[in-house]
């Protein structure tokens, strides 16, 4: 087993390990965000998209669209 063998496995296994606590964590904050009312929303572009979305103030969870005057307030 070569050096440069033994780090690919290593890199390997990190990685399995950061997606392992990923999802351990986005359950958390899926399970926190259900436990929201979100009574309050405010409008951002979705991750890596120019597409405006509306989400709750509090737990960041994504409820919907935003409407034409919401757009407009948050673009000026
Ligand atoms: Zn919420």
């Amino acid at each position: 087993m070569t050096k440069q063998y033994v780090m690919e496995i290593d890199k390997k296994q990190k990685i399995q390990s950061l997606d392992d606590q990923i999802k351990v964590l986005s359950e958390e904050k899926v399970l926190l965000q259900s436990t929201c009312n979100h009574n309050e929303s405010k409008v951002k572009f979705e991750n890596g998209t120019n597409t405006m979305k509306l989400y709750c103030k509090e737990c960041d969870k994504e409820v919907g669209y935003p409407s034409q005057s919401q757009i407009k307030e948050f673009l000026t």
